[in-house]
């Protein structure tokens, strides 16, 4: 998509795209955040998106609700809280590619992950390996090195971690596949991420399940950067089982309620083991408080504890901006905007070599964030951004994350951005 503009490094050129960009307008609904006493240029999305406008009246009328209604509010009202985490099940199954007995939010992403390998990793002396990406998010790491662990194995031998090519930085899809072949009837399971948190790499899931399914593995994703960034179709691509944030991407607040998938033809596996709670116990009989789990149908099988309304709440605040943008909308806005913000970089960077950006090209194989390598200037090149008002993101040893984000970045943002990158380079670099 991003091919079809004639990008020009001017601000007319800028203004010119966001006045016909029909997204414009969604900037108006968030409140972004002061540096040095001005609205900050905001990349970071990747890392904590910023509060939509509405988030405080959605929280506030929870807290309303709780303060006059106290124990009657989990039955009584338009929102009752014994229902309420069906409300974000629409969005949720949009902007996943799922159908709403799929998904469920609840919990943190770390613990739904614990919880999902409960189900989807059980070892046998034959088939007990895991494929994951080399540098994952360290969270990921050490919930892979317990999981094995716990099982009694050695996650030396048990996780077989696929990484790039020397001199390269990204994974070749052709490398994910192999390594899935060569392992075959030992695999167990794929579980790594859907879009790599420090290269912006965003995988080939299809090709990934398709793969791991022929030679009998589970697949699992973790779509902590794919969620809300790009397009995913979950059920198609018959993706086992995924877990992700809602405080990235998704706008709901720092370390806000997770959510999961679980493929519907898993959806009635009493048999899949699990670690139960009373929420995901059959809705019909679970006040009886009787012994003996039989799990609801679906996602919402896997719930262990009542819904944590507040955090609920300030998501479903965000949400509803991404049902009114439209994920389609949303993701056409991202490719161009980032394709601008590559377009200007290698402007820049002419054939000096100072940058290289080590996402992906291709826009298929990204979401909206370019890590940027810097091979000269180091950290003082960075800062110079937020001096400037603009905030971003650096990883050691010389990794800075841009994420211009569709719902509240600007093509104005990106110009923004290369005039002072170029500024930087001139003084640091
Ligand atoms: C952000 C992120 C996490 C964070 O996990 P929490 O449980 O929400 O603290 C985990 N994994 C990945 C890949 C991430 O990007």
């Amino acid at each position: 998509m991003s091919n079809q503009v004639n990008f020009e490094f001017s601000i007319d050129f800028a203004e010119k795209m966001d006045a016909e960009d029909p997204l414009r307008d969604f900037r108006s609904k968030f409140i972004f955040p002061k540096v040095n006493g001005n609205e900050a240029i905001y990349f970071c999305g990747n890392s904590l998106g910023i509060q939509p406008k509405a988030t405080q009246a959605y929280i506030q009328k929870e807290l309303d609700n709780w303060a006059n209604m106290a124990v009657d509010g989990h039955f009584h009202g338009e929102d009752a809280w014994y229902h309420i985490r069906k409300k974000s099940k629409p969005a949720l199954a949009e902007i996943v590619g799922a159908h709403e007995h799929e998904v469920v939010a609840m919990n943190n992403l770390t613990s739904n992950l614990h919880f999902l390998m409960v189900s989807f990793y059980q070892p046998t002396a034959e088939r007990y390996k895991i494929i994951t990406e080399a540098g994952a998010f360290p969270s990921d790491m050490y919930m892979l090195e317990t999981q094995v662990k716990f099982h009694g194995l050695d996650p030396d031998e048990v996780i077989v971690e696929i990484a790039p090519r020397a001199g390269e930085h990204t994974l070749r899809t052709e490398d994910i596949l192999q390594t899935i072949q060569e392992h075959g009837d030992q695999l167990a399971l794929v579980m790594m991420a859907g879009l790599q948190y420090y290269t912006g790499q965003l995988f080939d899931m299809k090709a990934i399940v398709e793969a791991a399914h022929k030679v009998g593995a589970y697949v699992g994703f973790d779509l902590a950067h794919a969620a809300g960034n790009a397009q995913l179709g979950l059920h198609d691509w018959q993706v086992d089982f995924a877990t992700w944030c809602s405080y990235k991407y998704m706008n709901s607040g720092p370390g806000n309620v997770s959510g999961i998938f679980v493929h519907e033809k898993h959806a009635e596996k009493p048999e899949l083991p699990r670690f139960a709670g009373w929420w995901g116990h059959d809705e019909g009989q679970r006040f009886k408080m009787e012994k003996g789990f039989v799990p609801m149908f679906g996602a919402d099988g896997w719930q262990l504890a009542n819904s944590n309304v507040l955090a609920l709440a300030a998501h479903q605040a965000s949400l509803e901006i991404f049902m009114e943008a439209g994920i389609k909308n949303l993701r056409k806005k991202s490719e161009t905007l980032t394709g601008y913000l590559e377009f200007l970089i290698h402007k820049i960077n002419g054939d000096s070599g100072v940058i290289e950006i080590i996402t992906p090209k291709n826009e298929n194989e990204r979401g909206c964030q370019l890590s940027l390598l810097v091979h000269k200037g180091g950290k003082a090149v960075f800062d110079e951004f937020y001096q400037n008002g603009i905030v971003g993101d650096w990883r050691n040893p010389n990794v800075i994350r841009i994420a211009p984000t569709p719902l509240y970045n600007s093509f104005m943002d990106v110009f923004r951005f290369a005039q002072v990158l170029e500024q930087s380079l001139r003084k640091f670099a």
